[in-house]
This record gives structure tokens, sequence and C-alpha cells, in this order.
């Protein structure tokens, strides 16, 4: 886990429970770290006393509030509030390298302009070390349940298990990159609400069957303004 990636996150239990400008945060507690990445250690919440575990680099959400530490299990339960399954999604396009994936989705996001947090769901995994040395200076937060071995990460690459889409744990308007495979509407709403104003959402291979039109209503409803849209992606900008 980035050291400096606290800064943006909340309990996701609490978050839906609560005024997000009463949270307090997360504190992190740090056993083993290499550089700026923390491998082992946990984070804590004030609020509830939920733990959770950090191992091999990769934060393990979803351990129970008031609870015990969970102690680097990979198939986390969804957070209270979260209704979407925690499965993990297949890629399932085989015509298109992990390298090239990662090309496109910075091109969607416009990386040119250095962001610091991008954040990436579920079924984008294998994109995130491409993305990463695309954009240095940029950490990649990729939303997992599918931990390989011990390995931490790569630089700038930080992986969070047993989050849903539907309900994510970051503070409000602080990432300026979002990509997700699908379009449901609870997780489009949650990557608005987590981008910062002129941040941008892409959705990957969009599972909206509406035409333009429709998925821009879709996005608009979510509080963002559709720029691109083919059968390919979608590119929206938070307004
Ligand atoms: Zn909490």
């Amino acid at each position: 886990m980035f050291i400096e990636l606290p800064e943006i996150l909340v309990c996701p239990h609490c978050r839906p429970r609560r005024e997000e400008a009463s949270l307090q945060g997360l504190v992190a507690v740090v056993e083993e770290m290499a550089d700026r990445t923390v491998l082992r250690g946990c984070l804590g919440c004030a609020e509830c006393d939920a733990r959770y575990r950090i191992e091999g680099g990769c934060v393990h959400f979803g351990a129970a509030p008031g609870g015990r530490a969970q102690a680097g299990g990979s198939q986390a339960a969804a957070p209270a509030g979260g209704r979407e399954s925690a499965s993990a999604r297949r890629a399932d396009g085989k015509q298109e390298s992990p390298a090239e994936l990662a090309v496109r989705v910075a091109a969607l996001l416009s990386f040119q302009e250095s962001p610091r947090y991008v954040l990436l769901g579920r079924g984008l995994s294998e994109a995130a070390a491409h993305l990463a040395r695309l954009a240095i200076g940029t950490e990649i937060v990729l939303l997992t349940d599918v931990i390989p071995g011990a390995m931490p990460p790569g630089p700038g690459m930080t992986r969070l298990t047993g989050v849903s889409e539907g309900c994510l744990p970051f503070r409000s308007g602080r990432i300026q990159g979002v990509a997700l495979r699908g379009g449901r509407p609870a997780a489009l709403a949650e990557a608005s609400r987590v981008l910062e104003p002129g941040g941008r959402l892409a959705v990957l291979r969009p599972e909206l069957r509406e035409g333009e039109e429709g998925v821009r209503a879709i996005l608009e409803g979510a509080g963002l303004r559709l720029l691109a849209c083919d059968a390919r992606a979608a590119v929206a900008e938070r307004a």
C-alpha cells in the first residue's frame, strides 16, 4: 500500500452510515515497509474499531466491524451497504493484450496530465502494471479479489480486496481517473462520487444496451458528462 493512500481512504463500514465530513479516516500501523510501500501492517478505524490487514502490500477490506484483523483472506464479504457481488470478473477479450489495454485506458483517461490517483475496477488487474509504467508518479489503485501469491505489486500500484464497486472506501472528489468494466448504476454513482471535478471515468465494454443517448442519460444521472461513446467504451467527465 502506498504510504500516502490513507489520506483518501475512509472506513467502508462507517462511510455509508455517517456524514463524510465527520469521518476521521483510517490510521495505518506499519509493521514492514519498503521505499514508500507498506508491505505489512493494518489500517484501523477509530469509529468502529475495524482493523483491515495489509499483507504483501495489499489492503484486505471486508473485516468484520469491531472485530479481528483479517489475515490475508482474499474472499471477503461485500462491505455492509454494498449490494454488488464481490466476485471477480473475467477479462474476456483475448484479442487485446494487457499492454494494449493499458494504453487504451491511459488514452481514455488522458494520462498526460499525470494524475495522482487512478482507480481500476475489477477485471482490469492485468493492465495495472503496464499502466503504472506509463504513468510515473501516479498511484494505480486496483480492486481485485485474486491475489497471485504473496508477491507485492510493482511500484506505483496498490491492490485492495473485499471492496464493492458500489461502496468505495474513498473520500469524495479525491481521485483523478477511474476505469471500470461494465456499467452498473451503483458503480457509476460511486465512481462519480470519488472523482474530483474534471476527473475522468472510462467504462470499458459498456454493458449498457442503450444507445448513446441512453448511456448519456445514465451517466448524467450519476453526475457525469459524456465525452465519447462507442461499442468498446464510454468516457465521461465529472461535472
Ligand atoms: Zn469504521
